[in-house]
């Protein structure tokens, strides 16, 4: 597999680095023999926000670990780990000898916010407002639940909690500690569009008084919200990773787009990603796949009404909105999983559907899994439309029980697309992949899409993959967990005029890439944006 211009087991011609640099320095830390190893730390520094950026398995949660104190740093030698004296004479002359004489001797406070977050219910005990209370040494508590907007849930049990309130718990627990450093792993996963941009305030006030923090995040509109600075890491995921130079936010992402570290003259990426406007497209256009009436659906206590709608014949629509408000229930509802009250679908589709919830229940290896349930496993087509995009190569000794969150995905992702279907139906398809990823699959559903003559149905959180994948959208609003409305199909600009206007915030593109950045609130361009309506873009 490959390209042919690295021999790295580059999975889609992409992600590993193409050009090394000529020699690495001693690895900061070294699980064992031939396992991962870190080249490099980031430069974190009180008054900034500084952001991580990279694939998946590249060793941006060690360095969170090793910075926060979980993990001793061993310099690359596992078998007789050095003592504190070593590590900090090996940061001589950098500032991370500083911090690791402090770190050492406990004159430093960090508080460390981890990737995994399913795990907090096993270990804390309670409801909302006594652990918030508990953690609130700051005296930030009523911002924070302001900002947050945890009222609804703060008299909950911390057993009882969605991985979106578990989320936004764990964020704000950490932000009412006080400490010198903050490490944030992956803030934004399992929370809509508005509460990661009320994220992007919490950790924003941290840097506003002073403290100094680390985000990684795979949302590259939140993670430029959220930075100063960012560091790129590249290497070869699970075998070795390098932490970049330090760059501003917005050149950093620009370079991260293009695959391209001019200081380091790294090239880890054979094309830049394309950020294209679209043209709005017309409304009456094309063949129709299938109409449908209006539908309600209601449990007890929520009901959704959807508004009727038209899906065309290739086309890509997407859906967004808050969480609660019923998009995975009209996603059910297509998929013929779930019965609306009133209301039907014209034509009986054939739909393949990857649910927002994953199970790894399968008994076997993902190669088992595949034969049993993917279509045309082991043809020509499939390794080059299917495995390659999602690397599934790599995957195929796994058992599915012990695959990560991402290795999930991108399994289930690849089956549904193996499927011979009129109508493809993904609910959440970014949640644990990478950036690289999320193009990645990007690309894949829309060359299926076009190749099979059929259209899809994706919800999904990530401003720039519902930017880069959406011919028209629909938008979800109302009141979470009581009422949700969608509206019909409409073109991306009007749809995000609509949810943007809900969420209060405005995007503009960035002049190199054409990629969405949000508009700092209240800044010039918000202010006017705000006045014409165009909470999108500009032309
Ligand atoms: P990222 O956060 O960038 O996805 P991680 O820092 O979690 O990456 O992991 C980097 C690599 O190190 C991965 O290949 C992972 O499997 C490996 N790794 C992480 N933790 C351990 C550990 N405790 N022992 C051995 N290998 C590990
Ligand atoms: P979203 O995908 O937009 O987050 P969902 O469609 O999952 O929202 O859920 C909308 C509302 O319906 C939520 O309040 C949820 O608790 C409720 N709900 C979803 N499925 C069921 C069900 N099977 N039984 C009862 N309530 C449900
Ligand atoms: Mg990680
Ligand atoms: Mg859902």
């Amino acid at each position: 597999s490959g390209c042919g211009i690295c021999t790295n087991r580059c999975p889609f011609n992409a992600i590993s680095i193409i050009n090394l640099p000529e020699a690495l320095e001693d690895p900061v830390h070294r699980y064992g023999e031939n396992m991962f190893e870190l080249f490099g730390l980031p430069v974190i520094s009180q008054g900034d926000v500084v952001g991580l950026i990279g694939p998946n398995g590249i060793g941006k949660s060690t360095i969170s670990r090793i910075l926060s104190g979980e993990l001793k740093p061993n310099l690359g030698d596992y078998e007789n780990p050095p003592g504190w004296d070593e590590i900090i004479n090996f940061f001589r002359g950098s500032q991370l000898q500083e911090y690791f004489k402090k770190l050492s001797t406990g004159k430093l406070k960090t508080v460390h916010k981890p990737q995994l977050i399913d795990l907090i219910p096993e270990y804390v005990e309670g409801r909302v407002d006594e652990l918030l209370t508990r953690a609130d040494e700051r005296g930030k508590l009523d911002f924070v639940i302001e900002t947050l907007e945890l009222e609804p849930i703060l008299k909950r049990d911390i057993k009882k909690l969605s991985g979106g309130e578990l989320q936004s718990i764990a964020i704000a627990a950490a932000a009412l500690r006080d400490a010198d450093f903050y490490y944030f792993d992956e803030p934004t996963s399992w929370l809509d569009v508005k509460q990661r941009l009320n994220v992007v305030k919490v950790i924003r006030s941290l840097q506003e008084d002073g403290k100094a923090v680390m985000v990684i995040e795979h949302d590259l509109a939140a993670l430029d919200a959220l930075s100063d600075y960012v560091h790129v890491l590249y290497g070869k995921p699970g075998a070795y990773g390098v932490v970049s130079k330090r760059r501003g936010v917005r050149v950093g992402i620009n370079a991260y787009i293009k695959g391209f570290l001019r200081e380091e003259n790294v090239r880890f990426r054979k094309s830049e990603i394309q950020f294209k406007i679209k043209p709005p497209t017309p409304e009456e256009e094309g063949e129709t796949l299938t109409e449908y009436s209006n539908l309600t659906k209601s449990y007890n206590g929520f009901q959704l009404n959807v508004e009727e709608g038209k899906i065309y014949l290739k086309e890509i629509v997407t859906a967004f909105g808050p969480n609660g408000i019923g998009k995975t229930t009209f996603a059910k509802i297509l998929a013929g999983v779930e019965k609306p009250d009133k209301g039907k679908v014209k034509k009986k589709l054939k739909v393949a559907y990857k649910p927002q919830y994953l199970k790894s229940d399968f008994k076997g290896t993902v190669r088992e899994f595949l034969h049993l349930k993917a279509q045309g496993y082991g043809t020509k087509i499939f390794k080059s439309e299917i495995a390659r995009p999602f690397s599934l190569e790599e995957l195929e000794d796994k058992r599915v029980e012990e695959l990560s969150g991402g290795e999930l995905q991108r399994l289930a992702i690849a089956t549904t697309l193996s499927m011979d279907a009129d109508l493809y139906v993904f609910d959440e398809p970014t949640a644990f992949l990478d950036v690289e990823q999320r193009l990645m699959a990007a690309k894949a559903m829309r060359k299926i899409i076009e190749n099979k003559d059929s259209s899809a149905i994706i919800i999904d959180h990530d401003i720039i993959f519902l930017d880069y994948i959406s011919d028209r959208a629909m938008v979800f609003h109302g009141t979470p967990s009581i009422e949700g409305y969608a509206t019909s199909p409409t073109e991306l600009r009007k749809a995000m005029n609509s949810f943007l206007s809900q969420v209060g915030i405005t995007f503009r593109r960035d002049k190199e890439t054409r990629r969405p950045r949000v508009n700092k609130l209240n800044s010039f361009l918000d202010r006017k944006q705000k006045e014409i309506g165009e909470y999108y873009y500009l032309k």
